[in-house]
Formats: C-alpha cells, sequence, structure tokens
C-alpha cells in the first residue's frame, strides 16, 4: 500500500519535473539554437564585408593607371580609396569591431590598417608619378595582406564560436530527447500503475460487492437449509397479502419438528442439521409440485413456514396442503447420518378469518402449531379463535406466575389416599393450587408445565414440599405424605441436601414423605436419576413411580427401580370397567409389583363401580373424586374424623 502511495504522488511529480525540465531546456536549446543561426550569419557577413573591402580592385585600378593613364582610372580609384577610408575610420564604432572581438593584436592590426590607409592619400594624389603608384601599391598590398590575415582570424574564431553553438545545441537536443523519452516513460508508467490501481479497484469493488452480496444472502436466509429466514418470510407475506385479489386465498402453515421429535434435542448438532436439510429438501420438493404461489422458509425454532395462495377453483385448501405435508412424513426421511421418522406437528390458518392482517395470519399459524405441540394429541391442528384467548391467558399466567409464587399465592392443596380394603384414609397427596385474582382457581395441568419451561418449577417445587410437609406434620394423625418431584428438582444437585434440611426444618419424618416421579422425568437421564433416588431413598423416602401406563409407557421403568409404590394413571381406572385386555395388564403389573414389593395404587376412581372393579382384580389402595378430591388441609381433617368419611366406605 505505501508502494502504491509512492507511485501514485511520484509519478505525477517526475511527470511534473521532466515537464519543467523539459520547458527549461527547450528554452536553452532554442538559445543554442538562436545562437547557432546567428554566428553563421556573421560569419557570412564578415567575409561579405571583408570581400567588399576591395583593396584589391583599389590596387588594380592604380597599377592601371600607372600604365594606362586613364584618367576615368584615377577617378574611380579615388572613389574607391574615399570608401575604404570612410569603412576605416566608422571600424571602431560600428559592427566589425564587434566581429573582431576584443583581441588586441586585431585591434592593432585595425589601426595600423587605418594609418596605413591615410598614407596612401598623397600618394593617390600624385599618381603621375610612378614613385607614387609603386608606394601606393605597396601600401595597399601590405593593407590588404592585414586584411586577409583579419579576416582568417575572424573566420576562425567565427567557426570556433560556431562549433561551441552547434556543440551546445547538439547536447541540449540530446537532453531533450533524453528528457522526452523519461517524460514518455514516465507517462507510460503513470498510465500503467493508473490502469493497474483502477484494475485493483475494480477487483476491490467486484469483492465487495460479492462480500455484500453474500452477507445480504446469510442477513435473509437460513446457513443449514438455504431457505429464506422468518424476516424474509414475512415481508413476503405481506407483499403477497396486500395483493390478494378476490377468490384467491393465503395460507400460512407452521410445521415443526422440535416437538414432535423428542430426541432432537439429544442428537449432535451436525445430526439435527442433517435431520433439518433433508426436511428441508423433502419440503421444497414437495412445494414445487404445488400448483398455486408458494414461499418455504426456515422458521424461527426447528421448523419451517409455507405460505401458499391459491385460487377457489383450485380447491387447495389449507388443510388439503397440511394433509399432503403430513403425508410426506408418513415414512422416515432419509438423512445423510441415517433415516429417521419425523412426525412434525402443522398448524395452519389463512386469510379467510376475521384477522386481516398478514402478520395476524401468521401469528394464528403459530398457535395452532402451539396448540399441536402442547395440548392437543392431534399433529395437524387448524387454527381457532380460541386459542388466541387461550394464548392470551397463557400470557397472563406466564407473567405472574414467578410473582405469585415469590408471593405464596400457589399452595399445596391435598387429596386423600384410601385403602379400599378398610375404607381408611392412609395418606395425601400434595398438589399445587394458585387462586389468581382475576383467573381464578388455576389448574396445576396449566401452570406447572408453564413452570417447568421457565425454570420457576423448582422454586415452585421446593415451596410446596415446604409448606406440604410443614402442614402434614401437623395433623393429628400419622398420615403419609406424597409430593410432586419435578424433573428439574431431582437434576438439581442440592436435591439430596435440599430434601434433608426440608424434612429437619419441618420435623416430618422421612418414613410418612413419598416422592412421586413420572416415566418420563426418568427417560431425561435416566442413570443420574436412578442415583438421585437411590440416595433420596436411603434418607428414609419413600420413591413413587406416578401416572404409570400414560404416554411413553414401557414396562421396563418397573423394574428400573426399587419403587416403594407404583401409581397407575387415571385413564385405567375409567377404562378398566369396560376393557377386559386392560384388566388382564393391570393384573399382569399388580403382579409384577408384588414380586418387587411395591404397592400400587390406583389413581382418578371416580365411581364406586370402577372402584368395586379395581378391588376385584386385586387392588388395594387408590385416590379419586369418589373419595375427595384435592382439598385444603383442615378439610383433609374434618375428613378422617368425619362420619361421611366412614359412611362412604362403609359401603365397600
Ligand atoms: P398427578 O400427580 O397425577 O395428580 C393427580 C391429578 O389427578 C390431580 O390433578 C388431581 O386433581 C387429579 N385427580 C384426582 N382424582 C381424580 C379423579 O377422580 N378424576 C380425575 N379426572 N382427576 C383426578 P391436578 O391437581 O390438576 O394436577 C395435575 C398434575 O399437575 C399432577 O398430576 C402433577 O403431575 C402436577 N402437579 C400438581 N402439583 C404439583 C406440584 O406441586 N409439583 C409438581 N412437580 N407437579 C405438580
Ligand atoms: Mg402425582
Ligand atoms: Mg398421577
Amino acid at each position: 500500500m505505501r508502494f502504491d502511495k509512492l507511485l501514485r504522488i511520484g509519478f505525477p511529480a517526475l511527470c511534473v519535473t521532466l515537464t519543467l525540465f523539459l520547458g527549461a531546456n527547450a528554452s536553452s536549446l532554442y538559445r543554442a539554437q538562436a545562437d547557432y543561426l546567428h554566428k553563421d550569419q556573421l560569419e557570412r557577413s564578415v567575409l561579405i564585408d571583408a570581400l567588399g573591402f576591395n583593396t584589391k580592385t583599389l590596387v588594380k585600378l592604380i597599377a592601371r593607371y600607372g600604365a594606362l593613364k586613364s584618367p576615368e582610372d584615377a577617378a574611380e580609384a579615388r572613389q574607391t580609396y574615399e570608401t575604404l577610408v570612410t569603412a576605416f575610420e566608422t571600424w571602431p564604432s560600428d559592427a566589425y569591431s564587434e566581429i573582431v572581438g576584443p583581441s588586441d593584436y586585431i585591434q592593432q592590426k585595425l589601426i595600423n590598417i587605418v594609418y596605413a590607409s591615410n598614407r596612401v592619400e598623397p600618394y593617390l594624389d600624385a599618381l603621375d608619378d610612378q614613385t607614387s603608384v609603386s608606394n601606393a601599391l605597396i601600401i595597399l598590398q601590405g593593407i590588404e595582406s592585414s586584411l586577409e590575415q583579419i579576416n582568417q582570424m575572424v573566420t576562425e574564431e567565427a567557426g570556433a564560436q560556431m562549433a561551441a553553438a552547434r556543440n551546445t545545441f547538439h547536447f541540449h537536443q540530446i537532453v531533450q530527447d533524453v528528457l522526452v523519452v523519461a517524460f514518455l516513460l514516465a507517462s507510460l508508467g503513470w498510465i500503467w500503475f493508473a490502469n493497474r490501481r483502477s484494475q485493483m479497484l475494480q477487483r476491490q469493488l467486484d469483492t465487495s460487492r460479492e462480500q455484500t452480496d453474500l452477507l445480504e444472502h446469510r442477513l435473509n436466509h437460513d446457513s443449514v437449509t438455504g431457505l429464506i429466514n422468518y424476516r424474509i418470510f414475512a415481508e413476503t407475506v405481506r407483499s403477497a397479502h396486500e395483493k390478494l385479489s378476490d377468490g384467491q386465498t393465503l395460507s400460512i402453515l407452521n410445521i415443526d419438528l422440535e416437538s414432535r421429535l423428542p430426541a432432537i434435542n439429544k442428537f449432535s448438532l451436525a445430526t439435527e442439521e442433517a435431520i433439518l436439510t433433508s426436511t428441508a429438501d423433502l419440503l421444497r420438493h414437495a412445494v414445487d409440485r404445488m400448483e398455486g404461489e408458494n414461499c418455504l422458509a426456515r422458521s424461527g425454532g426447528k421448523g419451517f413456514l409455507l405460505m401458499t395462495i391459491s385460487d377457489e377453483d383450485l380447491g387447495l385448501t389449507a388443510s388439503v396442503i397440511a394433509k399432503r405435508i403430513h403425508d410426506i412424513f408418513l415414512r422416515p426421511v432419509p438423512t445423510t447420518v441415517g433415516s429417521f421418522l419425523i412426525s412434525p406437528a402443522i398448524g395452519y390458518a389463512d386469510s379467510s378469518t376475521v384477522e386481516r392482517d398478514a402478520a395476524d395470519i401468521i401469528r394464528n399459524a403459530d398457535l395452532a402449531v402451539s396448540n399441536a405441540v402442547s395440548y392437543s394429541r392431534r399433529r395437524v391442528v387448524t387454527y381457532e379463535p380460541a386459542m388466541r384467548a387461550e394464548m392470551e391467558r397463557r400470557t397472563i399466567v406466564e407473567n405472574a406466575l414467578a410473582r405469585a409464587i415469590e408471593a405464596n399465592e400457589c399452595l399445596p392443596h391435598f387429596q386423600p389416599q384410601f385403602n379400599l380394603m378398610t375404607g381408611r384414609i392412609f395418606g395425601v397427596e400434595a398438589l399445587a393450587r394458585w387462586y389468581h385474582s382475576e383467573l381464578g382457581w388455576i389448574s396445576p395441568s396449566e401452570f406447572i408445565p408453564i413452570a417447568e419451561r421457565n425454570g420457576d418449577i423448582v422454586s415452585l417445587g421446593w415451596k410446596i414440599l415446604e409448606t406440604s410437609c410443614s402442614e402434614v406434620q401437623l395433623l393429628p394423625v400419622d398420615l403419609s405424605l406424597s409430593v410432586n418431584l419435578s424433573v428439574a428438582q431431582i437434576l438439581s444437585d442440592d436435591v439430596v441436601a435440599m430434601l434433608d434440611e426440608c424434612l429437619g426444618r419441618t420435623g416430618l419424618p422421612a418414613s410418612r414423605l413419598k416422592l412421586e416421579v413420572t416415566e418420563t422425568t426418568l427417560m431425561s437421564d435416566l442413570r443420574r436419576i436412578q442415583t438421585t433416588l437411590s440416595e433420596l431413598r436411603s434418607l428414609g423416602i419413600g420413591i413413587s413411580l406416578d401416572d404409570f401406563g400414560v404416554g411413553y409407557s414401557a414396562l421396563s421403568y418397573l423394574t428400573e427401580f426399587d419403587w416403594d409404590e407404583i401409581k397407575i394413571d387415571r385413564s385405567f381406572a375409567t377404562k378398566a370397567v369396560k376393557d377386559k385386555k386392560l384388566r388382564d395388564i393391570l393384573k399382569m403389573v399388580l403382579g409384577i409389583a408384588e414380586t418387587m414389593g411395591s404397592q400400587v395404587l390406583i389413581e382418578g376412581i371416580e365411581t364406586v363401580e370402577q372402584r368395586d372393579v379395581l378391588v376385584d382384580i386385586g387392588c388395594t389402595i387408590g385416590q379419586g373424586y369418589l373419595f375427595g378430591g384435592p382439598m385444603a388441609i383442615d378439610d383433609i381433617t374434618t375428613l378422617f374424623f368425619s362420619d361421611h368419611s366412614r359412611s362412604t366406605l362403609a359401603g365397600l
């Protein structure tokens, strides 16, 4: 760069310097040329004048008069003489002195010539005398000879000066040539440099243009799939929505991979990217074959967004497209790292709803997919206006939860647990309850998942545990206490110490406490959780497997740990009445539990019929609305001692 700068300044500076030199040298050259031409002329004038000084003519005229005595010759001789004398007398002042220069020798010669010429005059007056003729001729011949000498000297000097002038002229010519060549070279260099520089600038411009394009591409596209990103998608939808004509419908589909592929979070980044890339390719392929105007994009999370615009007569409704997309994933998706069965959740909405804004349609599809992910067992969900109200409620709940936990607004209620054979309460399960000033009672099924998502579940869990331990410890009877433990709590490093401290603080004996964990909890990190549960068990706390038989149920979980209790999900209580197969499974589970030394508790017993069927199978303990729902601790005491409690059970 420094070299460039040097050239950028150096070349023009060199050219300017050379131009100045050229100009200066040109004027020297002209001067030298003028000198040269001037000397030439002088040389010639000296010669002409010298010849003009026709001494010889005078000599000839005098000699002829001496011989022939012709008066014309005498007159002509006199006239010539006068001219000569006049010329001689004017010598010191005119150009001759300049010609002869400051040479003393020549000056002396000229003085002698003037003197000698004056001596001729008396002889001219006496030309009839032969001696005068001879004397005049002798003096004139002397003058002639002196003039010849001067002429020769002047000529030689003029020649020398001419030669010097010629040399100077040649020198300046050469300098001029050299300067011209140098100037040309410098100019060529400058042109070359300027050209090189402009090429370099062009290259830099091209590179920066490429980089700008690349940056723009990165800004607008997802780096994994190459699809446009959410921002560009939203802009595309907005402009398409503005141009939407009558009879056209704009549909938005939100295709979410994350929720329906729980294991995606356990994949390595490379696997996850391979799955996303292949899914994007599949979708791209499907969209390419789709009628109407389409736009596929990567959503903010692990999913995709699709916009379609279709005319009424095409019949390509959002639900048809959703079905098509759904069907693509019925087969495993081949990726570079193997094939995966992906069942994305699909939520969709279209422009036929009351929302007139493009952003609202995208949000509706978003709501629909959230619904599919969190609250619905269906994979494809269409937007319904109620979802908006749900979402608003969810937002209120989300925003108020942390403060509610802090303000002890979330407190435990207790659901009694009964011995189905004796009809006596033997324990209670603590279930969180939250009374919101505007929304009223909020179910844990609503706020527990929110607390789990935002991390509030840990503080909530410890508060429920601490409060329920203190309250149950104060009961006048020795009932056992079951408390639900979230995965985040179990995975906390200090879970064992926390529980130990809690028991110490509240005074509840460890043997009265049971902690309930679900199968999904175990799935997050089986080995670690097994270790923690063993440590808790060694404190004397009972460990219960909650909601067995629901969701990802696997018999293997029964044997993964020495459960003190297995709680059968409430769906069994309902279905067992009519379903013999289910009753058989239940019997089998009872058998396994007996072998393992675990007690089995049936949840959700709502009717006497259900209770009887379950007792028939061999179930001995249970909980459910038949005996009592979650209630305040005082109500538990009342229930325990009330006749109602006993009369309910008297029907056994
Ligand atoms: P869960 O631990 O399986 O609790 C049993 C749920 O079944 C309770 O719902 C209870 O009210 C309900 N239930 C009891 N008997 C019947 C019945 O006869 N029929 C029907 N249909 N339902 C019955 P709840 O209180 O809404 O709690 C829902 C879930 O929220 C709980 O399921 C538990 O997983 C979670 N949860 C509640 N409190 C806490 C807590 O303090 N910590 C944690 N981590 N989770 C909690
Ligand atoms: Mg429970
Ligand atoms: Mg349960």
